[in-house]
């Protein structure tokens, strides 16, 4: 699973604590924490 700090590619990543939805949009961009808990595990 994607985790904060990695760089997974575009799409949409769902934090494993609180299912807020995050997209990336570049190949470089880099997951954050996620905004609404602070989790750092996507799925
Ligand atoms: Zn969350």
């Amino acid at each position: 699973m994607p985790k904060t700090g990695e760089q997974p590619g575009p799409g949409l990543y769902v934090c494993g604590t609180c299912d807020q939805l995050v997209r990336l949009n570049d190949a470089d961009d880099v997951l954050p924490p996620c905004p609404n808990c602070e989790g750092t595990e996507y799925h």
